[in-house]
């Protein structure tokens, strides 16, 4: 079975539980981690396959970093403000990682098994899609995660 998502800055995070053969893969743009999917997708797993959250292994894919995410008022007030780095009146950059990452720790995700991707999308040389950068014409990222049954 194969999982994909496609992303442009949002953030691609990759669940695998290696003991139980499961997995799953989050698409998580600021609304999404408002929400809190990244913690209801180690939930579901929990509910669905018997998956330890203290056994996942998970992967944060390229995505947008807080050097480059500057959100206005109306985003920044969802957030806790240890997510937050004041950037001007009324300007802020959020770091997205650390959020979804607190919600995997949140969730019982060890700290040692959450891997971040070092390559922000927006400003890295690395021909990665970023909807920030190039607006409408954007590609998208495509993100896979297969699993094997063992
Ligand atoms: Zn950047």
């Amino acid at each position: 079975m194969v999982l994909a998502i496609q992303v442009a800055d949002c953030l691609p995070i990759f669940l695998i539980a290696p003991n139980v053969s499961a997995i799953g893969l989050v698409h998580a743009g600021w609304r999404g981690t408002v929400a809190g999917i990244a913690g209801e997708a180690v939930r579901k797993l929990k509910e669905d396959f018997g998956v330890d959250p203290g056994s996942l292994s998970c992967f944060i894919g390229p995505s947008i970093h807080t050097c480059c995410y500057t959100v206005g008022r109306e985003v920044m007030d969802k957030f806790q403000t240890d997510h937050l780095t004041e950037n001007g009146p009324n300007r802020y950059n959020l770091d997205l990682i650390s959020a979804n990452s607190a919600q995997l720790s949140e969730a019982g995700v060890a700290a040692e098994k959450i891997t971040v991707d070092k390559r922000c999308t927006h400003c890295s040389e690395s021909g990665l899609h970023s909807y920030r950068r190039h607006g409408d014409r954007a590609g998208r990222n495509v993100c896979f995660l297969n699993l094997k049954w063992v």
